[in-house]
């Protein structure tokens, strides 16, 4: 018999991949999304396979299945800064009591659970590159403070599950990704980039362009998540994924008009509260436990993307 698992968040932008790859696998998978940041186009390609269904559901609602589980991944929650400033106490709450309820889903069924945590965990970091031990500097009352507190608290409630019921569990420390159906409107710097860029708009640089990131293409991310998922051995510990390679933001739109052909220039405009002024994964642990680390290069999977948003 075919294994379940749930997604939650199913139909966002890492879900959906996610739920493509567990039906790639031959597992039956359930998604579970309310839809608020999450969009059905994501998984229409899944809807018609006999292995998938969807469930339009809020995860900070009891969460009631007939099925049994064997793996829950939970990844809703808004995640982009546009979206969680948008919906502050949806953010809180999906990160406290979906998680609480996604973990009794967990405990129930004996269930395998990988929480999506985030880079935002370590805030506006002291320390770099960011490895697993370091405890972050954030700001609990600021405005991106509600989506860096409830990812925290997640991985709380998560440790705290793993030690007193004995479940299975894994955290996955997600820094910045992209790649095609990212939504052009979530207010990120590569969507907003390159939609700016196509339309020869001028390119919105917050502050002077010089913090940094470190970015993702999707496939590697989904790959290195899948090596944490499936790992035989036990990982409760966090994982941060993600690619280590640097760069200023100015540094990035300018790749972008010149990958684009663009006609725009730049705009500087105010830099957002508590913009983390750099960013870089440390993932010598994901190298040594998963042998994973990322291959694709910046401009190739910008070239992806670019074509997607072009189509
Ligand atoms: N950013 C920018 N222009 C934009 C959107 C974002 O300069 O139109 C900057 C933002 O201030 C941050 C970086 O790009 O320093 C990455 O922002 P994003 O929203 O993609 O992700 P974050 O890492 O902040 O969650």
């Amino acid at each position: 018999m075919r294994e379940t698992a749930v997604v939650t968040g199913g139909a966002g932008f890492l879900g959906a991949y996610l739920c493509e790859r567990l039906i790639g696998l031959d597992f039956k998978v359930i998604c579970l999304d309310n839809l608020i940041t999450g969009r059905l186009q994501n998984i229409a390609n899944l809807s018609a396979k006999r292995n998938f269904s969807f469930i339009k559901h809020d995860v900070t609602k009891d969460i009631v299945l007939k099925d049994k589980v064997s793996l829950i991944l939970h990844f809703a929650s808004p995640a982009s800064p546009v979206d969680y400033l948008q919906y502050p106490i949806q953010t809180l709450k999906v990160g406290s009591l979906g998680t609480y309820n996604s973990l009794g889903l967990a405990r129930k069924n004996k269930a395998r659970f990988l929480l999506a945590s985030t880079s935002e965990v370590y805030g506006d970091p002291l320390v770099h590159p960011q490895a697993e031990d370091y405890w972050g500097n954030v700001n609990s009352i600021g405005p991106r403070g509600v989506y860096d507190e409830a990812k925290r608290f997640a991985e709380a409630i998560t440790m705290a599950y793993h030690r007193t019921h004995k479940i299975d569990t894994r955290i996955v420390r997600i820094f910045n990704t992209f790649g095609p159906r990212m939504r052009k409107d979530d207010g990120r710097a590569i969507p907003n980039f390159i939609s700016q860029a196509l339309e020869h708009k001028p390119l919105t640089v917050y502050g002077k362009g010089l913090q940094t990131r470190s970015f993702c293409y999707v496939d590697d991310l989904i790959d290195g998540i899948m090596k944490l998922l499936l790992l035989k051995r036990e990982a409760c510990f966090p994982m941060n994924i993600g690619n280590p390679s640097e760069m200023r933001m100015i540094d990035l739109a300018k790749t972008i008009i010149t990958l684009t052909q663009s006609k725009s220039k730049i705009r500087f405009q105010p830099l957002p509260i508590d913009d983390p002024r750099q960013r870089k994964p440390d993932i010598s642990r994901a190298k040594r436990f998963l042998k994973w680390q990322p291959k694709v290069e910046l401009k190739s999977g910008l070239s992806k993307t670019i074509a997607w948003f072009r189509s």
